[in-house]
C-alpha cells in the first residue's frame, strides 16, 4: 500500500521547528518508516516545480511551520494548501506569528532601517534596503516582497490543526503524527495540546499567592529565583495564567518564568490582556503613585505580553497616527 505523503515546509521563523522534528530521536525512523516525505527544503532537495506537479490533495498532511511575512511564503502556503488534505500550523510562528510577529509593533521601513541602515553592526555605505527587483550580470531577477505584517499561518490560508510551542516538544509531535496516521483526529481548527491553563499543571502552583503584595516586578537576572516557588510570588513575571499547558513546563523546570510560547486556551480571545489582566488582579496596592511605579517596572510590557500572540491578537499590529 502506498503511504501516506507529508510535506515539511519552513517560513518566518528561525529554524527552531526543523530542530523539533530532527530531536524526535529514533522516532523520526518511525515516521520516516511510515510516510513518504514529499518536500522538505530544511534537510531534503526537493523543488517547488515538484510540489506544482503533484495533484490538488495528493499530499496526505502538509506541516508548516513560522509566519507569513513575504509574498513568497504567500505562496508556498496556498501552492501547500491546494496539494494537501490537511495542514497543520507548527509551532508558535505559524500558530500565532511568534516573535517574528512582534515586528507588528512597527512597519516595514522601520524594520528595514533597523535591521539594514542604523545597527552598530551594519556596514552598508551605499544604505541597500530589499528591492523586489535587480539586475545581475546574468540578467534581471524578481524578489519576494516583504510585507508591513507579519500574518499567522490561518488569516493566509484555512488550517486545520495547529501543533503549538517554540518549538513543539517531540511527545505532542508523536502524538499528532499518530493521530494523523491512524485518522483519530479532534474537531477541525483544534489546538493538539491540553486546554489548560500553565498554572493548573505547573509544579509551582502551590506556591502561587492568590495576592502579592509587591513594589517592583523583578526581571529574571535581577534576582536569585527560588527553584521551588511560584515566579509571580517573587514578583518575576511569568505568563503561565494566560497560557495553555502541554509542554512539560520546561522554562518553569529549567528555573525560567514562562513566556507563553503555547498561546492562550481555548477559552481566552486575547493572551497578553489576559496576562496584564491577571497581574493587576494579582497586585494589592491601592496608592496610585505606587501602582505606577510597580507598572513603570516593567520595561516592555507589550512586548512581554504579546511575545509569542501579538499578529493574532486583538491589536494586531501597532497603527500609525493619521494626520
Ligand atoms: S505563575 Fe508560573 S510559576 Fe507560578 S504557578 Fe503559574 S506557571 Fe507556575
Ligand atoms: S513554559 Fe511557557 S514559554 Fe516555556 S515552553 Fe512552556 S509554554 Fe513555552
Amino acid at each position: 500500500m502506498a503511504k501516506p505523503k507529508v510535506a515539511f515546509y519552513w517560513n518566518a521563523s528561525c529554524g527552531g521547528c526543523e530542530e523539533a522534528v530532527v530531536d524526535l530521536a529514533e522516532d523520526i525512523l518511525k515516521v520516516a518508516d511510515a510516510v513518504e516525505i514529499v518536500l522538505w527544503p530544511v534537510a531534503l532537495d526537493f523543488k517547488r516545480k515538484d510540489v506544482e506537479a503533484m495533484k490538488d490533495g495528493e499530499i496526505a498532511v502538509a506541516f508548516l511551520n513560522g509566519g507569513i511575512r513575504t509574498s513568497e511564503q504567500e505562496s508556498w502556503a496556498k501552492l501547500l494548501r491546494d496539494k494537501a488534505q490537511l495542514i497543520v500550523a507548527f509551532g508558535s510562528c505559524a500558530h500565532l506569528g511568534g516573535v517574528p510577529g512582534l515586528a507588528n509593533f512597527y512597519d516595514r521601513d522601520e524594520v528595514f532601517d533597523a535591521a539594514y541602515l542604523s545597527a552598530p553592526s551594519n556596514d552598508n555605505p551605499d544604505g541597500v534596503t530589499p528591492q523586489t527587483e535587480t539586475t545581475m550580470p546574468e540578467g534581471d531577477l524578481e524578489l519576494p516582497e516583504v510585507w508591513d505584517t507579519v500574518h499567522a499561518l490561518d488569516q493566509v490560508i484555512d488550517v486545520d490543526y495547529y501543533l503549538p510551542g517554540c518549538a513543539p516538544p517531540p511527545d505532542l509531535i508523536m502524538d499528532a503524527v499518530n493521530a494523523i496516521l491512524t485518522g483519530n483526529l479532534p474537531a477541525k481548527g483544534s489546538v493538539l495540546a491540553p486546554d489548560k491553563s500553565l498554572c493548573d499543571t505547573c509544579p509551582r502552583n502551590e506556591t502561587k499567592p492568590d495576592k502579592i503584595e509587591i513594589s517592583e516586578l523583578k526581571r529574571p537576572h535581577m534576582t536569585m529565583m527560588d527553584p521551588e516557588k511560584c515566579f509571580l510570588a517573587e514578583g518575576v513575571i511569568c505568563m503561565g495564567p494566560a497560557t495553555r499547558s502541554g509542554c512539560g513546563e520546561r522554562c518553569i523546570n529549567a528555573n525560567m518564568p514562562c513566556r507563553g510560547c503555547f498561546g492562550p486556551t481555548r477559552e481566552v480571545k486575547d493572551q497578553g490582556a489576559k496576562m496584564l489582566s491577571a497581574l493587576a488582579s494579582l497586585i494589592d496596592i491601592e496608592d496610585p503613585e505606587e501602582m505606577e511605579k510597580v507598572a513603570d517596572s516593567i520595561p516592555d510590557p507589550a512586548g512581554l505580553s504579546y511575545m509569542y500572540s501579538l499578529a493574532t491578537s486583538l491589536l494586531t499590529r501597532k497603527q500609525k497616527r493619521q494626520g
